[in-house]
Formats: C-alpha cells, sequence, structure tokens
C-alpha cells in the first residue's frame, strides 16, 4: 500500500510525463521501464457506445426501422461483464490526472474503477469499496460525462498504488481527451505504445464527405493520431479507436465501424486469462 505523500508526490510531477515518456525512446530505458511498468501489459480502448449507436443508425438497410439499431451490441458491455465478475470494486475518490491537471472540461471526481481482490490493497486514503451496482452506475456516469474506457492489465497500476497480483488487479480508465496519462501514448518506446491498443476489429476512416473543416484536429483525438493533409482529415496509425474525432464532425464523415458482431465475447476472451477479478471463494468451487 503506498502512502498519501507518495501520490501526492506523482500529481505534483505530473506535468513531467512528456518529457519521461520521451526518455523511454532511448533503448536501455525503455527496456529498464517497459520491464519495470509494463511487462504483461495488455489494454484497449473501447469505442464510445453512442459513436457505435450512431454509426449502426447509419448502416441499417433501407426499408428497415431506425429501432432496429436497439439490438446493436455496445462495446461498454465488455466493461459491464467484468463488473458483473468482480467479488471485489473499488472506486478510486478522484481521477488522478485530472486532479493533477486541475482538469476545466470533465469531472474530477469521476476516476478510475479497479476490480479484483489485489485492490483490496489501495490505501483507503484513496478511494473506498463499492457494491457492483454502484460500480456499474460510475461506468454509466463516465460515459454520460464524455468520457471514454480503457481496460485490461496494467502493471503501472500495481507499482504506483503498491498492490498487486498484478493478474488480480483490473483497470477500467475513464479517460478524457486533455489530462490522461496516456496522452504520453505518442511519445512512449514503441515496445510500450503496443501494449495500449484499439479494441479488436475497430477501424476508424475518413469518407468522402470530410470537407476539411479542421474540427476533429482540435484538441480532439488523445493520442494526436489525426491531422490535415490538404483538404482533408487523416488518421494515422496511432489511432486507438476511441471514436471521439467521429463525434465532433459536423459532416458525419469519420466512420467507426467494428469488423464483426462478436467482438463483445472477443474482447471478455481477450481479458480475462491476463487478470481474474471473482472473488477467492468463487475460483475454489470452479477451478
Ligand atoms: S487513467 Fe483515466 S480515469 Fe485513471 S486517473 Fe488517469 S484519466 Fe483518470
Ligand atoms: S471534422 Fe469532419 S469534415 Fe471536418 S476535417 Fe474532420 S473529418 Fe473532415
Ligand atoms: S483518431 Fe479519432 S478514433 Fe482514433 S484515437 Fe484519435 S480521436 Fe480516437
Amino acid at each position: 500500500m503506498r502512502p498519501v505523500w507518495l501520490v501526492q508526490l506523482l500529481k505534483m510531477t505530473f506535468g513531467g510525463r512528456f518529457l519521461l515518456a520521451r526518455a523511454t525512446r532511448a533503448p536501455l530505458i525503455g527496456a529498464l521501464v517497459d520491464r519495470w511498468l509494463f511487462a504483461g501489459d495488455d489494454l484497449f480502448y473501447l469505442p464510445a457506445d453512442r459513436v457505435v449507436m450512431a454509426q449502426s443508425r447509419r448502416t441499417i438497410p433501407v426499408g428497415l426501422p431506425v429501432e432496429a439499431s436497439a439490438d446493436v451490441v455496445l462495446p461498454s458491455q465488455v466493461v459491464e461483464h467484468f463488473i458483473e465478475q468482480a467479488g471485489f470494486h473499488w472506486l478510486m475518490h478522484t481521477c488522478i490526472c485530472r486532479e493533477a491537471s486541475r482538469c476545466q472540461d470533465y469531472p474530477i471526481d469521476l476516476g478510475c474503477l479497479f476490480l479484483g481482490e489485489a485492490a483490496a490493497g489501495i490505501n483507503p486514503r484513496l478511494g473506498r469499496r463499492v457494491t457492483k451496482e454502484e460500480a456499474l452506475a460510475h461506468v454509466r456516469r463516465c460515459r454520460a460525462a464524455g468520457l471514454v474506457h480503457l481496460i485490461g492489465r496494467n502493471r503501472l497500476d500495481t507499482v504506483w498504488l503498491g498492490v498487486g497480483p498484478g493478474d488480480r488487479l483490473l483497470t477500467i480508465c475513464n479517460c478524457c481527451p486533455c489530462c490522461c496519462l496516456w496522452r504520453v501514448l505518442p511519445h512512449v518506446a514503441d515496445r510500450i505504445g503496443e501494449r495500449v491498443t484499439a479494441m479488436e476489429g475497430v477501424t476508424v476512416a475518413v469518407s468522402d464527405r470530410c470537407v476539411g473543416c479542421g474540427t476533429c484536429t482540435q484538441s480532439v483525438c488523445f493520442v494526436d493520431a489525426i491531422h490535415m493533409d490538404g483538404d482533408r482529415a487523416v488518421i494515422g496509425d496511432a489511432c486507438r479507436g476511441c471514436g471521439r474525432c467521429a463525434e465532433v464532425c459536423p459532416q458525419e464523415a469519420i466512420e467507426v465501424t467494428v469488423a464483426h458482431g462478436r467482438f463483445v465475447e472477443e474482447s471478455i476472451a481477450r481479458i480475462t486469462p491476463l487478470v481474474d477479478v471473482r472473488s477467492p471463494s468463487f475460483r475454489t468451487q470452479t477451478g
């Protein structure tokens, strides 16, 4: 368990994270930091439900009612599956990133949710154990506030929180485009950046409807993956498929597609072997 003063110190140095991130591009530093803070990690962004809903409405075949989109499978079901499964739910009192950055645009009180028994070791002055229902209400509030879920195993969290083991701690981050720690992704060594990806099967593309207004390039993308090339927006390889740029485009020119209908099952299958969030008694019964 980490003392609160250490967390305060981390907040005070938060502004230097881009410098530290760039230092990992030196091969030796990158290898050490990767091993210390990111070994075994697998995290991915979920596109916002409302983006997937909006896209499905656009692609409903002519003749079918718009209500047909009510059946669409939503990325948030991945998050809610693990909340339902978990035997221990822990909510941080604040979002440390937004608090450290004095965020003006997104709520500071909507922070990380941790699942799994390792979260029981987090300093109780930083958060509290919550019920499954409170955890579900929290992630719904986050989505309503325009935050985007990042989910997966994250060794960095076990280190700064002083808890473990890593295979008993699932991170659910609720990210803003402005202050989130993961804005360092374009700056870190590739071997670290590759551990944080888009959800399987998600593609984001700019269509011919783009009129070159530039709205999508104005502090919308947390990894700076979208830029203008002449009179058209272009999305680069750094894209993590969050869908924020699609939300702001006045022409609905950015298309976020999920390749197949089984993405929820496949995303769950990707995380399940990495982190066991169930309670110990449940594991004993089921093996
Ligand atoms: S990782 Fe996301 S939810 Fe967690 S503290 Fe940072 S911005 Fe907030
Ligand atoms: S906001 Fe839409 S129309 Fe404007 S540049 Fe971006 S993709 Fe093109
Ligand atoms: S390019 Fe768009 S979808 Fe990709 S990470 Fe940036 S804002 Fe998200």
